[in-house]
């Protein structure tokens, strides 16, 4: 007999784009990345749920702006990597480190995943990731602090997780990405179709989010830089950082992102 699941993921739609998202069962609930607090506190009122924890990606005020708010109704701990422009972590993670949710029964394992901001955490359980804003929907985020190198890497870490974890990403840019996804392969079929769900999702206003690895690793331009067609469109737009070996990864990866930014 396959026991029921023990806890339930929402999410709950905040500002612009963005996703909160939810870990509740009939009684307990974390937040992850809460850029707002009134619709966490609609949706745990609504639900009668006691708020245990707050889950921090990293620091940007989009993810953690309904922090204090929140805190003045549930004086929880706050679970991040520490860093002086984020006051709200009470808890320090770190690589390798471990989150125990206890009410939830769940636990994450952490790895540091730079290259968007230096203090962006990654929360990973059995088929499940919570990736902030370095892993999209068919995209990933922008480098604003470290190195290419370092974004790079993070995805690639990301992206050896089991095929059927599913990414709980911050952000619902799915049908943009597709459209630089496509200028970049155009002749993958499982872009087009992913196109084809994503608008379907989309004109039901439904999150296109949770995807999975493996369908990130199918679409996503920035987990495909060894695929020949995404390589050949990047030389036709004038790529030239070739080696003896040929284009490196890390070359095909910068000039992605170099032409993502202004797509
Ligand atoms: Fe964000
Ligand atoms: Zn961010």
């Amino acid at each position: 007999m396959i026991a029921a699941p023990a806890f339930e993921i929402t999410a709950v739609p905040a500002l612009q784009d963005n996703y909160i998202w939810i870990i509740h069962n009939d009684r307990h609930a974390a937040v992850v990345d809460p850029g707002e607090a009134e619709p966490v506190l609609a949706f745990l009122n609504a639900h009668r749920l006691q708020l245990e924890a707050i889950l921090c990606t990293h620091r940007h005020p989009d993810h953690t702006g309904g922090i204090a708010a929140l805190r003045e109704v549930y004086n929880v701990p706050v679970y991040g990597r520490r860093h002086p422009g984020n006051p709200h972590i009470t808890h320090d993670l770190r690589e390798g480190g471990q989150l125990k949710l206890k009410p939830l029964g769940i636990v994450f394992d952490i790895i540091e995943t730079p290259g968007h901001l230096n203090d962006h955490l990654a929360y990973i359980a059995p088929g499940i990731l919570f990736c902030g804003d370095v892993l999209f929907g068919a995209g990933c985020g922008r480098n604003f602090e470290g190195t290419l190198a370092q974004l790079h890497h993070s995805l690639q870490r990301l992206a050896q997780l089991p095929g059927d974890t599913r990414v709980y990403c911050a952000h619902e840019y799915t049908a943009a990405n597709l459209r630089f996804a496509l200028a970049c392969e155009p002749g993958n079929p499982d872009v087009q179709h992913r196109i084809a769900a994503t608008q379907k999702l989309r004109a039901a206003n439904q999150p296109t989010v949770p995807s999975t690895i493996a369908l990130e690793k199918a679409t996503n331009p920035f987990l495909r830089c060894t695929h020949p067609e995404i390589i050949s469109t990047l030389q036709q737009r004038g790529l030239t950082d070739t080696s003896e070996l040929g284009v490196s990864e890390l070359g095909v990866f910068t000039a992605l992102r170099a032409w993502r930014n202004q797509f």
